[in-house]
């Protein structure tokens, strides 16, 4: 089988990680802060914070913008559930906004149209969580001069685009928004089995999240001064949501192969675009402003009818594409929340035709072939 996705583990990882489980620290040992700052270095953020997962990095992201029960959060449809679902943690209400067909992210003039209906009905979002879909940026000043206006803060859910750049910048730099999220999941473009991060150049907000993470405890200098060496505190209430030094030491060592990967996902995605061009469907769009990460190599079927026929004649091939992604207004928990079937057609027609083909740093230019040699026969 020939994976839509799949990491990469050297010899040097696995000796990166052997090092650590023969240390004394297996957690909360040097090997995150290490990997915090390589990655902040790297991206041109001031601070890092790690966690277990993006999933949790995105609810730290949220309570450290101080969003809440009341507050309003938008993301958009085309994006894994976690993306809606940190706000709903918070007790905040999750709505979105339609993509655009080009770039397949946030649409910034459907963004713009929505605000102004919502300044007019006195319910505007607190936070917008723009999601870099399959490692192309979103058009961030526009959203940035949009967060100017309306008043709402930023979380870039960059789980697919890390080692992506825009407007000059890479991503996570922090030049429109508020925190970025990256994620270290193994089908990401750099891994730590399960991992996430959140940077940010503000203090304050990346100092919240270190406290969130690791149960709302302070170890104060002062306070143990007057109490003894073994005091500590919780001042609010946190989560369990850290990383462990043997992932920090794989994705420590992964981060050095960061630039490698991404350009040979460049390479893959530059052929598979010669090699489909003469087929009924559309290849992923390209940004002057933004060299994508290459997380997803995503087609669009001319013809929606086809796609479960092609799905299945793949996956029988032993090639497993994939489908990014259901909108998540459509999910049942979503739909019993009110929305329905219709309420972002953009996202909703996308979804019809969508075909995740398989892109990674090590597919060969054999299967990539195979690939499309059968793509050419389910479409024939
Ligand atoms: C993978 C992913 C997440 C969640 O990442 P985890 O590290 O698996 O928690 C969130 N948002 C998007 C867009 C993702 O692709």
């Amino acid at each position: 089988m020939i994976p839509y996705g799949r990491q990469d583990v050297t010899d040097e990882d696995i000796a990166a990680v052997v090092a650590v489980l023969r240390s004394d620290w297996l957690t909360q040992g040097p090997a995150v802060p290490r990997f915090e700052e390589a990655v902040a270095m790297r991206c041109g953020a001031s601070r890092a914070v790690a966690a277990n997962s993006a999933t949790s990095s995105l609810h730290l992201a949220c309570l450290a913008l101080g969003i809440g029960p009341g507050d309003l959060g938008w993301t958009v449809p085309n994006t894994f559930v976690a993306s809606a679902n940190c706000l709903r943690h918070c007790g905040a209400v999750a709505d979105f906004v339609d993509i655009d067909p080009s770039t397949l992210n946030l649409g910034v003039d459907a963004l713009e149209e929505k605000l102004r209906s919502a300044r007019r009905a006195g319910r505007l979002p607190k936070v917008l969580i723009p999601v870099h879909f399959a490692g192309l940026s979103c058009d961030m000043a526009g959203i940035a001069r949009l967060a100017d206006e309306y008043g709402f803060k930023v979380i870039e859910d960059a789980s697919h685009a890390i080692g992506g750049r825009h407007r000059g910048q890479p991503i996570g730099c922090g030049r429109y928004a508020d925190i970025t999220v990256f994620s270290f999941h193994p089908v990401k473009i750099i891994t730590t089995g399960e991992g996430g991060m959140a940077l940010s150049n503000d203090a304050v907000l990346a100092d919240a999240m270190t406290r969130l993470r690791s149960h709302g405890i302070r170890r104060d200098a002062a306070a143990q001064a007057v109490h003894g060496p073994w005091y500590y505190e919780q001042t609010e209430l946190g989560f369990n949501y850290r990383m462990t030094d043997i992932q920090a030491a794989l994705g420590l060592s992964q981060l050095a192969r960061l630039d490698a990967y991404v350009a040979a996902r460049l390479r893959l995605a530059d052929r598979y675009d010669r090699l489909l061009a003469d087929l009924p469907l559309r290849t992923p769009g390209r940004d002057p402003d933004s060299d994508s990460a290459w997380h997803l190599y995503v087609v669009r079927l001319e013809d929606a009818g086809r796609r479960r026929a092609v799905f299945e004649h793949l996956r029988a091939a032993g090639i497993g594409v994939n489908v990014h992604y259901i909108p998540v207004h459509l999910q049942p928990d979503y739909q019993s929340q009110g929305f329905a079937p219709g309420d972002y057609p953009v996202a909703e027609d996308y979804y019809a035709r969508a075909l995740t083909l398989p892109l990674y740093p090590t597919l060969s230019e054999t299967e990539q072939d195979r690939v499309v040699i059968k793509l050419h026969e389910a479409l024939a």
